[in-house]
């Protein structure tokens, strides 16, 4: 599970996160909303230490993150994140973009590191495409390939910030299909996303950000059904 307490994050003078507590239970899926530089990226980038919190806690499994004495590679290990880019390598193929991140890192063997590789791509609905290339993939697909390389490497919660933003509107259903299996199978996720059906029909709980703090958290039907602050309100009546 992941818990955040007291959470501050400045750059230079601009406080971009102003006290964030939450905390998201193992197998919960938590949609972080909000307007464009609320802070949703930059509290998803402290949750896997990409950014270095100013002030409070963080912690994943139990784990504290921000203590100065822990491995942080090794904790890094057990949190997959997929950004709105997928990052893929363009020079390996599909399969070698599983295997590499699973033999570099975790030191797997090559047919150990195949065989999860093959598993994954299953779990993503690309089994036929191992030996591809991502220029020859849509953005869906590629997306879901880096899906598939995070899980390959046995996360313990899943990050994801906006993965289907920068997606046709016709590729978007497949990859958030993807995920609402990832939930199904009990995947503990935190979703920076602006896909309102999926936060409704998949999240345990909505957490409406906005000006670096949590205005509102609570189901669906809660936050985005019937919100209680005007700021949520406000957002939400812009995107809808
Ligand atoms: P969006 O919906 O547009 O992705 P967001 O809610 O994810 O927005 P953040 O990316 O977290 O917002 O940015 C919050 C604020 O922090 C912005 O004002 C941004 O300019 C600032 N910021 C983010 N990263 C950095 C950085 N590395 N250096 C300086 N300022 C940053
Ligand atoms: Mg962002």
């Amino acid at each position: 599970e992941i818990r955040v307490s007291g959470l501050h994050k400045s750059f230079g003078d601009n406080e971009v996160l102003r006290g964030i507590d939450l905390e998201i239970g193992a197998g919960e899926v938590v949609c972080v909303i909000g307007p464009s530089g609320s802070g949703k990226s930059t509290l998803l980038r402290c949750v896997n230490l990409l950014e270095e919190p100013t002030r409070g806690q963080v912690f994943v499994g139990g784990t504290e993150l921000t203590d100065p004495d822990v491995d942080i590679d090794a904790v890094r290990r057990r949190i997959g994140m997929v950004f709105q880019q997928f990052n893929l390598f363009p020079h390996l193929s599909v399969t070698e973009n599983l295997t590499l991140p699973q033999r570099r890192v975790l030191g797997r063997g090559k047919a150990e590191a195949a065989k999860v590789a093959a598993e994954n791509l299953r779990r993503v609905g690309l089994a036929e495409k191992a030996d591809a290339f991502p220029a020859s993939l849509s953005g869906g697909q590629q997306q879901r390939v880096a899906i598939a390389r995070a899980l390959a490497m046995g996360p313990e919660v899943m990050l994801f910030d906006e993965p289907t933003s920068a997606l046709d509107p016709e590729l978007v259903g497949d990859v958030l299909a993807v995920m609402r299996r990832l939930a199904h199978e009990g995947m503990t996720m935190m979703v920076v996303t602006h896909e309102m059906t999926f936060a409704r029909e998949v999240a345990d709980r909505v957490v409406f950000m906005d000006g670096g703090v949590i205005v509102e958290d609570g189901t669906p039907e809660q936050v985005i059904g019937n919100p209680s602050h005007e700021r949520t309100r406000h957002f939400l009546s812009r995107l809808l």
